[in-house]
């Protein structure tokens, strides 16, 4: 892979949803920026605006799905919405967002690239330079492990070993580029154990979970009739990876190899991945850039 050209979408759009722990409807305002600008929420709930960047040194949660956070406001689940954005290579773009957490919509990735798609991207003369993988690289946590291996193509092999029929021992490798990401991954949807999900909601969570947005099992089965792939719950895993990662801000070349992983391995390997070999990229300088462009939009600064 070699280097690419920064992208936008070429006009503002709005997606709305319900979030799925409120179950109460969000609106996702997507709005087109500057080169350089980042991938940036603005909460904006009753006027009151903040500035959340997509980076590792926002991530303040990562128990159920990736949360983001300045400390006084959150936006959670943004893993779905950054997988499309990181497939069609969108790295600048303005997400304001009435609610704390993202639409679940159909609990995949698939509306969000099909609003990509529908309005298309702006290439800017700006690059991108990917991360390319010169020696392997690794994090362990106990049974769970992810190591990137050197590759010249992006190749994940996933193993998933839950307690439960369908979900034991499976493992799947799948070679990455966009056409396959856009195909075989972002239409994988959610999925959570029955039990799980009543034990959520008894605690005022999931309320907006529903078969409409999320694969349910039950002790040996699936509630749903639907799957759109015989192995959609990995499939799922590599999609929440490939967005958990696509918050380093640069794509990676290598063979991702990631066994029993979810969000906080994810999180805790593209804090490897910074440290090691990109740096802390967050400058005083980009921060400044992406309050004076958010100045100019006046309608986004209280
Ligand atoms: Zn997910």
């Amino acid at each position: 892979m070699n280097t690419q050209k920064r992208k936008t979408l070429k006009q503002e759009t709005l997606i709305k949803g319900i979030g799925l722990h409120s179950g109460k409807e969000v609106n996702l305002r997507l709005i087109p920026a500057e080169a350089n600008t980042g991938l940036v929420f603005i909460h904006n709930v009753k006027n009151k605006k903040s500035i959340i960047p997509v980076s590792l040194n926002y991530v303040v949660d990562t128990s159920n799905a990736v949360t983001l956070g300045d400390g006084f406001r959150i936006v959670q689940t943004v893993e779905h919405l950054l997988a499309a954005l990181h497939t069609r290579g969108i790295s600048d773009l303005i997400l304001e967002i009435d609610s704390s957490e993202i639409p679940i919509l159909d609990g995949s990735s698939k509306i969000f690239i099909e609003v990509i798609d529908s309005i298309g991207t702006k290439e800017f003369e700006e690059e991108i330079e990917p991360i390319k993988i010169q020696n392997p690289i690794w994090v362990v946590d106990g049974e769970k492990y992810m190591v990137i291996l050197p590759s010249e193509t992006l190749k994940v092999t996933y193993h998933i070993d839950f307690k439960h029929p369908l979900l034991k021992g499976q493992s799947l490798t799948i070679d990455l580029n966009e056409e396959i990401l856009a195909k075989e991954i972002l239409p994988a949807r959610t999925f959570g154990f029955l039990r799980d999900v009543e034990a959520l909601q008894a605690r005022g969570l999931a309320l907006g979970g529903s078969l409409d947005n999320a694969i349910v099992l039950t002790e040996d089965g699936y509630l749903n009739q639907d799957l759109r792939f015989e192995n959609e719950c990995i499939r799922h895993k590599v999609l929440d990876l490939i967005g958990d990662l696509s918050i380093i801000g640069r794509p990676i070349v290598g063979h991702i190899i990631a066994s029993k992983a979810g969000h906080a391995l994810d999180v805790s390997m593209g804090k490897l991945i910074m440290s090691k070999i990109t740096g802390d990229e967050i400058s005083k300088f980009k921060s400044k850039r992406i309050h004076d462009f958010l100045k100019r939009k006046t309608s986004l600064v209280g």
